[in-house]
């Protein structure tokens, strides 16, 4: 894939990027390890000024930082602009808790172990790479740039083909806003150069977010280089709704669940599990309310729901979606591309899925919804289970002994009760299953990259 800025509103590209040549890599590389070296001597105290500052540069860009992503990866503006401002918020929160989250742990009762003293302590690893996804350019790199440098790491991005423009934002902000030189870099590589840098000795472990393929290979590579990996793969969340939840609320929500950043989003709520009693009013307001969704320009502040990021993204929704019509699922709403320039796909609610479907299993990465009738709460958990991804979950219900029976049961990440999926700094973030392995986010995130030491004395 060219390394190039494609705007998915018009189809054309806006500016093409070389690709960075081995030897500049191998500077890169050299940069972040001289700059582990540094980092790690450095108190938590002065790497929270530095984030901190890094949090700064980061708000007085988000206007220019939100044009960006927008005409990038097609984000809505609004949405594109309260990335930048959370973004922000999670350096911040990484800045004001490392510290804690790090801090040494003693043995209550040494004389257990035949220590006068025992305990363990977080030292940091070197240098961590990340591959990272298009569909959030600036969150999910710096939900894992902010909690790396904090813990004393270094970081190298290998950010998507089609958003060279944010990932050389990316390139300079940690120097700018204090770190050591060679902190923080991009590599502008395609997929098939990360195999080298992964397999370089000064590189200690990697993470990806981003497709089911891509963390496979990644996990192979470093396996074989005994190096340890993060992985944020997709999902493909169910969103259950009982007799007992409020409906018209659990509707709404449930457009913003599957529509948000034009339905591109891997915990999106993508199959809606709805009991049989409340399963024709749900359905009612949900694809009315998704059908009514401004579809348009992403520069536009009313705009809901914008291009698809990439062409090969809404053929793959098309895809998807014949082949479910063709199986004989029903259409509420949608089910296809406009006739207009850009890689727009219409919102759409499909019912009627069946095992056969691709949807029934896929993830679906764009706005397309597919909705279950069931009748009891074993044949819902049977759906929402039934699929290889296991990122998070959504329940709608106000019965206490239903809401701890899905809680338990779900094979998922995460359980959102009454609400839609998000990600916060405050609460750690991932997958089983397909979906991934490892945390991000809270104390889990930061700990993840760092050597939990042992340290025992006479
Ligand atoms: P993708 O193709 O896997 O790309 C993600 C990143 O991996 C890009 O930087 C890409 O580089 C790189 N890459 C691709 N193949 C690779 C390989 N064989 N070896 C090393 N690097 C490789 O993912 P996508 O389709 O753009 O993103 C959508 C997917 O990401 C969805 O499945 C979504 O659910 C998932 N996602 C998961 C999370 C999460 O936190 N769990 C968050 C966001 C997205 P190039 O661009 O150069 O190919």
């Amino acid at each position: 894939m060219a390394i190039a800025t494609i705007n998915p509103f018009t189809g054309q590209t806006e500016q093409e990027f070389e690709a960075h040549s081995e030897a500049e890599v191998d500077r890169r590389i050299a940069a972040a390890q001289s700059a582990f070296e540094a980092l790690r001597q450095t108190t938590f105290a002065q790497r929270a000024e530095w984030m901190r500052r890094a949090a700064e540069l980061l708000e007085a860009d988000a206007d220019e930082l939100g044009r960006l992503i927008t005409i990038e990866m097609g984000r809505p503006i609004k949405a594109a602009r309260a990335e930048v401002l959370k973004s922000a918020k999670g350096l911040r929160f990484y800045a004001d808790h490392a510290e804690e989250f790090l801090a040494p742990e003693a043995l209550a009762d040494p004389s257990a172990v035949g220590a006068s003293r025992a305990g363990t302590r977080y030292a940091p690893i070197g240098i961590v790479l990340a591959v990272m996804p298009w569909n959030y350019p600036l969150w999910q790199v710096l939900r894992f740039a902010g909690p790396a440098l904090m813990a004393g790491n270094t970081g190298l991005l290998k950010h998507a083909s089609n958003v060279p423009q944010a990932a050389i934002y990316l390139d300079t902000l940690f120097s700018r806003a204090g770190f050591p030189e060679g902190a923080f870099h991009s590599l502008l590589i395609p997929a098939s150069r990360v195999e080298a840098v992964l397999r370089d000795p000064r590189v200690k472990a990697t993470t990806l977010t981003g497709s089911e393929p891509a963390g496979r290979s990644l996990a192979s590579i470093a396996g074989s280089e005994v190096k340890h990996v993060v992985l944020e793969l997709g999902g493909s969340d169910p969103f259950v709704v009982m007799p007992s939840a409020d409906v018209d609320r659990a509707a709404s929500v449930a457009v913003t669940a599957r529509n948000q950043n034009n339905g591109q989003s891997c915990i999106a709520a993508k199959r809606f599990i709805v009991h049989a009693d409340v399963y024709d009013e749900f359905t009612r307001l949900f694809s009315e309310r998704v059908a009514a969704l401004q579809v348009g320009d992403p520069l536009d502040e009313s705009t809901d729901v914008g291009p698809i990021a990439t062409e090969s993204g809404r053929d793959e929704l098309e895809g998807q979606v014949a082949d479910a019509v063709a199986k004989g699922a029903t259409v509420l709403t949608g089910g296809f591309s406009p006739d207009r320039d850009g890689w727009f796909y219409q919102p759409t609610v499909l019912t009627g899925i069946t095992p056969e479907m691709r949807l029934h299993l896929e993830e679906a990465f764009g706005p397309v919804a597919t909705v279950y009738r069931v009748d009891s709460r074993e044949e819902a958990l049977a759906i929402a289970n039934g699929t290889t991804f296991g990122l998070s979950s959504a329940v709608w219900t106000t019965d206490a002994e239903e809401e701890e029976w899905f809680t338990e049961n779900l094979d998922a990440g995460a359980v959102f009760i009454n609400g839609m999926t998000a990600s916060y700094p405050e609460l750690p973030f991932g997958g089983v299953k397909d979906s991934g392995v490892g945390r991000e986010l809270a104390a889990a995130g930061i700990r993840e990259f760092c050597n939990l030491k042992t340290v025992w004395r006479a």
